[in-house]
């Protein structure tokens, strides 16, 4: 008698292949950086961290920047760039960004020989990857917010934002799973340690999302079939995850979406959207 063998996997099973993966390496006012592939493309958002720290960090994820395929930056602030020049130079990889994004970062990036340049809404096609860029309302020249396509799935980022505009919700709704920005407690920031400008540039409509705000976009963008919703850039100082959690949680549409806080200090897990 055949017995039958656990391993053959059944001729119309579909294989189980990750189409768009992601990670966040780091998030916060001490650095920013995500990790996205497709099957064939590999790209991070913003290098805000060292070259050093990002190759370690991508490590844990099994990952490594020298098979990087792009680097594209969102703004010049210094949490977004701090690894850009010393990575692009070592692993010849090519930078893409707002001309005015690239001319306030010049002096800390220092040369890059291959950068290239995008308008807001324009889509940059990295072999089986599509990123779009989208104009965001903060403090720095040019800024922008992506979105990451593959085969039909989609990783929405919306982060460093003073306030929420229509574009905002029309490029996060619908998609597979939303890197959102929940910067601040209003309240913890007003009694905080910041000093009073600092505080009013952070709470102005081109400054940082509080969590209130953040809660408005995911009670908006959020639908039943959201996988996936990280929240970045918390404040070290005037925030707490446990506040975020019971502000923004309530605000997803399916219980079964996952609810994550992307951290400082560490990367997350390699999410697959497969
Ligand atoms: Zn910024
Ligand atoms: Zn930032």
């Amino acid at each position: 008698m055949e017995r039958f063998n656990f391993f053959t996997a059944h001729p119309f099973q579909k294989e189980d292949r990750p189409i768009l993966n992601f990670s966040v390496i780091s998030s916060g006012s001490r650095g920013n950086c995500t990790y996205i592939e497709s099957p064939n493309a590999k790209i991070i958002i913003d290098a805000g961290i060292s070259q050093k720290e990002l190759a370690t960090r991508l490590k844990l994820i099994d990952r490594s920047p020298e098979n990087l395929d792009a680097i594209f930056m969102t703004h010049e602030h210094s949490d977004h760039l701090k690894g850009i020049g010393p990575l692009a130079r070592k692993f010849g990889i090519p930078v893409f960004s707002t001309l005015g994004a690239h001319e306030a970062a010049k002096k800390v990036v220092g040369d890059v020989s291959d950068w290239r340049y995008f308008k807001p809404l324009d889509r940059i096609t990295i072999k089986d990857l599509e990123m779009e860029a989208y104009p965001t309302p903060h403090d720095a020249v040019d800024p922008v917010g992506f979105v990451a396509r593959c085969n039909g799935f989609t990783l929405g980022q919306a982060t460093d934002l003073g306030c929420l505009t229509p574009m905002i919700f029309e490029k996060m709704a619908s998609a597979d799973a939303l890197l959102l920005e929940a910067n601040h407690d209003v309240e913890m920031l007003e009694v905080g340690p910041y000093p009073w400008s600092l505080k009013q540039r952070v709470k102005s409509d081109s400054g940082h999302l509080s969590n209130k705000a953040c809660a408005e976009l995911v009670s908006k963008v959020s639908h039943d079939a959201l996988r996936i919703l990280v929240i970045m850039h918390i404040s070290e100082k005037n925030n707490h995850p446990d506040i975020v959690k019971v502000t923004v949680k309530p605000c997803i549409k399916n219980s079964e979406t996952r609810f994550v806080i992307a951290e400082q200090s560490r990367p997350t897990e390699l999410f697959s959207l497969c």
